[in-house]
This record gives C-alpha cells, structure tokens and sequence, in this order.
C-alpha cells in the first residue's frame, strides 16, 4: 500500500506550504459550514480539496514550485507577524517583560529567581521586582 503511494506520487509534486495552507482553510470552511449550514462554505471547501489535491498531485512541478513561491512571498508579513506571536507567547512563559520606570525601556528578566533588583541597560537605573 505504501509502496504504491510512493510509485503514485513519483514525479508528482507534493504538499508544499501553499497546499498546507489551502487544506487549513478548507478545515475552517467544513467547521463553519458545521454551525452555520451555509451551502456555499461547503461547496467552496470541495473547491479548495480538490485545487488542493490537484496541486499535489501534478507534474508540472516548476508551475506549482511558482506558485509556491509567489504565496510566500505575498504572505511574508503575515508569516513573520504569526511567527512572532508565537515567539513572544513562547517567551512569556519563561520570561517577565518589564518596562523601566525612568525611561520605558523593555527588560526581559527570567521567571521564578524571586525578588529581583533590575539595573536598566539604558539608563542604569534600578528598580526591585519579584521574578
Ligand atoms: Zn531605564
């Protein structure tokens, strides 16, 4: 079984961060769809799996690398925006971000040393806070 799968997609394209992200908004088209039996979410979730399964499984692999290419270059605002959310919400679980009271300017200081004295690396001011 795997076997064939991997001899049907030989020289096929594949997923690709485009097609991930097609499948995504097909899943949020289905969701909606689920609450709010809105035909027309539905067929254009179909629409969207099945321009989604027809860019995996094409040949004209330059064509779809394009495409590819011209999606992440659109999106790379948004990406980068997301990745940084997901940076800071990873962030804020280890670390504190504290704003100097003299002249505002953001400290990262690690969670849980306790009660902590901050020196500002702007202004050199110093300032108590528990961790
Ligand atoms: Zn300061």
């Amino acid at each position: 079984m795997r076997r064939r799968l991997e001899e049907f997609m030989q020289g096929r394209y594949g997923a690709d961060e485009f097609s991930r992200f097609i499948m995504a908004v097909t899943l949020v088209l289905l969701i909606l769809n689920m609450f709010t039996r809105i035909p027309l979410l539905y067929l254009l979730a179909l629409v969207l799996l099945g321009y989604g399964y027809f860019r995996m499984f094409s040949r004209n692999i330059s064509k779809r690398s394009s495409e590819n290419y011209a999606y992440l270059q659109k999106t790379e605002r948004i990406r980068a925006w997301f990745d940084k959310m997901k940076r800071r919400i990873v962030q804020s679980r280890e670390y504190h971000i504290y704003k100097c009271p003299s002249c505002g300017q953001k400290i990262r200081v690690p969670r849980g040393k306790g009660k902590i004295c901050i020196t500002c690396p702007k202004c050199r001011k110093e300032f108590e806070k528990r961790s």
